[in-house]
């Protein structure tokens, strides 16, 4: 039986220009600035902690990854000004346009580096400690490397599905540990992002259908195997916790910028969307850190706007699926191809979303192209989907009632504007050269 949609939003006009993949934006009625209690049993405590792990095992992921010398194995994207990108192409929006740069997160090449690596290390963590191989969390980290887990992380299978970027993190992460590592790719994921995990020794499984098609195919191939474990992106909170440690990072970042984030200086923040899990834990992140001064905004394809859709099931838990509304699943922004979100991440941000807008993929090669010219900086497709946010919040009739609503108006000169940029950096040259062509020439019409 499909799960049911609430009618209210899906017969009105915006139902209909959603329905013909017109880009606009959704603002979520559910949404409360202020919140003493979240819905969900986690909690800030949980978010340091798995900061924390990532910490301690930084000494571990530098010896891994040479990559990570210059940072000591801390996994982190700076937070970048966007001066050039912001006069040339946002001339009328007031305030400051920033991009938290994860399309060069390291080892992961993607935002799925912090949640994906966090939840290997969960898992290995437990396995060493359920095998007596280590007696307790605070043993040396490097432990892990022994011959002794070695042995046993190669009796051991980690499963993941993925349209590509989750499968590189947990892939990349889990063979350097020794494990068995097998990704489920579906059907979107690029022909270069399976080659990368080959070339790694992972298990590549191709699925001829969609993500949430190879999410079921895997975790029941895995539920077989009593030496396998699946990282479930629909219903796993150590990756959204992992993922949710970005906030931690960038309340540093933002203080050492001396960008104030305060009932004056309200923060913006846009983050490309597929099944919800990555723009979540940091949405779910963000709100603990910054309270109601900061507004999240999701950011997804008009033909895949799963979480949009998500969010007017009568039942979160039990999300319906964009083909409900007629939609396809037809965009190059292979990460964000997702026609159903996690009921999980759908239920936890019920109340600390803001909206959702969607764009479309013209806009995705417009705005990538935009960025290396005006800042000399590349991603991927996925990870442009944030760019068009400043706009609808500032520009639009939908943008400026969220203002009214949360008594925005007179702060808006001095609010920050941060999109998130979320994957790219292992893109390979001849592919981005296409990308960039194809935005050269939707930017030159
Ligand atoms: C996975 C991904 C996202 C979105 O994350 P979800 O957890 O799928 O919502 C955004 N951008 C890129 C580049 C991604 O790979």
């Amino acid at each position: 039986m499909n799960p049911l949609i609430d009618s209210t939003l899906m017969d009105s006009p915006f139902g209909q220009s959603l329905r013909q993949g017109e880009p606009l934006l959704w603002l979520n009625t559910h949404y409360q600035a202020e919140e003493s209690q979240y819905p969900c049993e986690l909690t800030r405590d949980d978010i340091e902690q798995a900061d924390r792990r990532l910490r301690h095992f930084a000494p571990l992921l530098q010896q891994l990854f040479p990559e990570l010398a210059s940072q000591q194995g801390l996994i982190e994207s700076p937070l970048l000004s966007a001066l050039h990108l912001q006069q040339q192409h946002y001339p009328n929006l007031s305030g400051k346009l920033i991009l938290k740069a994860d399309h060069a997160l390291p080892v992961a090449g993607s935002v799925k580096a912090r949640g994906g690596i966090h939840e290997v290390l969960c898992h290995a963590e437990q396995l060493a400690l359920e095998n007596g191989v280590i007696d307790s969390l605070e043993d040396d980290p490097l432990t892990l490397l022994s011959p002794a887990c070695k042995a046993l992380f190669g009796r051991h299978e980690i499963a993941v599905s993925s349209t590509g970027n989750l499968g590189l993190s947990i892939g990349i992460m889990s063979a350097a540990l020794s494990f068995k590592s097998v990704v489920h790719m579906s059907v979107e994921a690029k022909q270069w992002k399976k080659q990368r995990l080959r070339d790694r020794g992972v298990t590549v499984i191709e699925h001829s259908n969609d993500y949430s098609a190879a999410v079921e195919a895997g975790r029941d191939a895995s539920n077989a195997d009593p030496s396998s474990y699946f990282v479930d992106d629909e219903n796993s909170p150590r990756l959204f916790l992992g993922y949710a440690v970005a906030a931690l990072r960038l309340q540093q970042q933002l203080a050492e910028q001396n960008i104030l984030v305060d009932a004056e200086h309200p923060l913006f923040v846009y983050i490309p969307c597929g099944v919800g899990g990555a723009p979540g834990g940091i949405n779910f992140g963000l709100k603990q850190v910054f309270g109601p001064h900061v507004h999240c905004f999701f950011a997804e394809p008009v033909e895949a706007p799963c979480v949009l859709v998500g969010m007017q099931s009568k039942d979160l838990r039990n999300p319906a699926s964009v083909y409900q509304v007629g939609l396809k699943v037809d965009t190059e922004a292979d990460g964000l191809a997702v026609s159903m979100a996690s009921g999980w991440v759908c239920s936890v941000i019920d109340t600390l979303l803001s909206g959702v807008f969607t764009v479309t993929d013209d806009e995705l090669f417009r705005a990538l192209y935009q960025l290396k010219q005006s800042e000399g900086i590349e991603i991927e497709p996925s990870a442009a989907a944030g760019f068009a946010g400043p706009n609808w919040l500032t520009e639009t009739a939908q943008g400026k009632t969220y203002q009214q609503q949360q008594q925005l108006t007179s702060v808006m000169a001095n609010a920050a504007h941060l999109v998130w940029t979320t994957g790219g950096l292992f893109v390979p040259p001849e592919e981005m050269q296409r990308f960039q062509q194809r935005g050269a020439q939707l930017a030159n019409r």
